[in-house]
């Protein structure tokens, strides 16, 4: 049995990783490339704003940690759409009760930080893994604000040390016939802000997700604790309009005004905003193998990037974390057993989501606005409530069926989409949709 372990990387799943293996008595070292968030004050102003769901859930409760990460999460309870011609309209998630959680992820991070700290893990920052040197087991850090070099051995670690892994990348490069499939879309985003209203109020429906779907592009915005949403620009790199065309103040003004303008009126600081905050890529990332023996795992990020179109990217890592965990109990500790079961389970699961993800951008910033692609999910809506042993929305599969594998999730949902295909080219469907003839025909076709 291994009781020390090392982890490369404190972000959001190597923090929750390490409270885990505290948990059952590991030793646990944490390195970090950055600096101490919580310190350096460098969740530079409006970081990003992730959608907690219950795959994450489920790990954070898993180790009692919810009831802490519940005070910072603001309920959504559907999409918000503001749709071209000025009007809007709420789409809930799922059934009555069912939410994602909007979360600050530098709040979100610096909390699992602090409770890893409490459970015992030592996090060192400023340490960055340059390589790996698999024959010795050792591991060389930097020390980024000194610039030396010093060497780590280890037992058994953990590369979390996201997308773009230097952990991952030198398993890569010492590993015979690693896969290694990297793919970016030709669509980066860029954060902007809505403020709170003078009072520190919500200028907007405060619990809900909003989008303005427009075709080839979108704007999304989660709301923030202090009454601020941080909104997400998903937009073509290049030509028209694209980052690359929107190169002066007045023409992101006059586009915005054109074409998010109600966002837009709640956007003192756009111009600005636009030309001071980068413009990110969004990669997918898929590999293999994930582990060395029973030595060392990717986990997170560092195993499967997927663009964030699901909100499931962190929902994934920390289901990671819950699956080792009940490895860990199945096999008493064994490593040589644990990490190859891990694996073989888990890449599965994370090539499915990182199809899921892929789709659902064009779910999200086109398909919404379309009344017949809202007919057919009212459609499926009243056929689950009717038959919820038969049929779960493809989105609540993901998003509130932890029990369901995400690779399950995602046959259940193309086949459930070919039904509802032959379903919606019936004539006239938006006058029957709710007969007795259509609910039969759908029965049928799942029983065949
Ligand atoms: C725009 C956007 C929106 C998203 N929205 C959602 C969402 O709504 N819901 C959701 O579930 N997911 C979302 N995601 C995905 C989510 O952010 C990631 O899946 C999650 O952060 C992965 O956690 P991680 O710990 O694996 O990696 P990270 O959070 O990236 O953490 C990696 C850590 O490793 C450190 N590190 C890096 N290199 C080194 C090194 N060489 N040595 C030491 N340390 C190192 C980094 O500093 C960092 O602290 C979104 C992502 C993006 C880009």
């Amino acid at each position: 049995m291994k009781k020390n372990v090392t982890i490369i990387g404190a972000g959001l799943v190597g923090s929750l990783l390490s409270i885990y293996l505290c948990k059952r008595g590991y030793k646990v070292n944490v390195f970090e490339r950055r600096g101490d968030m919580r310190k350096e004050d460098m969740v530079a102003g409006r970081s990003i704003n992730l959608a907690l769901s219950d795959r994450g859930i489920k790990a954070l409760e898993e180790v009692g940690l919810m009831d802490d990460i519940r005070k910072i999460c603001i309920p959504m309870h559907g999409r918000y759409l503001h749709h071209a011609d000025g009007t809007t309209a709420f789409q809930p998630y799922g059934k009555e009760g069912q939410f994602i959680n909007s979360v600050s992820r530098g709040e979100l991070n610096c909390k699992l930080m602090d409770l890893a700290e409490q459970h015992g893990a030592a996090i060192a920052f400023n340490q960055k893994c340059n390589s790996i040197n698999w024959k010795e087991n050792s591991i060389e850090f930097e020390d980024c604000t000194s610039l030396k070099t010093q060497t780590s051995n280890f037992s058994l670690c953990f590369g979390s040390d996201g997308a773009y892994s230097a952990a991952r990348l030198t398993h890569h490069l010492q590993h015979d016939r690693f896969q290694y499939h990297q793919y970016y879309i030709d669509f980066g985003y860029k954060e902007l802000n809505i403020p709170a209203g003078a009072h520190g109020e919500f200028l907007m429906e405060k619990n809900a997700l909003h989008i303005w779907p427009r075709g080839n592009y979108m704007l999304i915005a989660l709301p923030n604790m202090d009454g601020s949403f941080t909104c997400t620009l998903f937009f073509p790199f290049e030509g028209n309009p694209s980052f690359d065309s929107l190169d002066t103040k007045e023409k992101v003004k006059a586009f915005f005004e054109k074409t998010f303008t109600d966002a837009e009126k709640l956007m003192p600081t756009l111009q600005e905003d636009f030309f001071k905050n980068p413009t990110s890529s969004l990669v997918t990332v898929k590999c293999f193998p994930w582990i060395r023996k029973d030595t060392f795992a990717l986990i997170g990020d560092a195993a499967h990037a997927i663009v964030p179109f699901f909100g499931q990217g962190m929902n994934c890592g920390f289901e990671d974390c819950s699956v080792l965990n009940s490895l860990m109990d199945k096999h008493k500790e064994d490593w040589s057993a644990i990490l190859p079961e891990y694996q073989s389970l888990r890449k599965p699961d994370a090539d499915a989501i990182a199809d899921l993800a892929l789709n659902n951008f064009v779910e999200m910033r086109d398909k919404v606005a379309d009344p017949k692609f809202l007919l057919q999910k009212k459609i499926e809506a009243a056929f689950s409530k009717k038959h919820p042993d038969k049929w779960i929305p493809a989105y609540s599969q993901v998003t509130f069926s932890p029990h369901i594998r995400y690779s399950n999730a995602l046959v259940n949902g193309r086949r459930q989409e070919a039904i509802m295909q032959e379903i919606m080219s019936i004539p006239a469907i938006e006058t029957k949709w709710e007969s007795e003839e259509i609910e039969k025909k759908i029965l049928e076709k799942l029983n065949v």
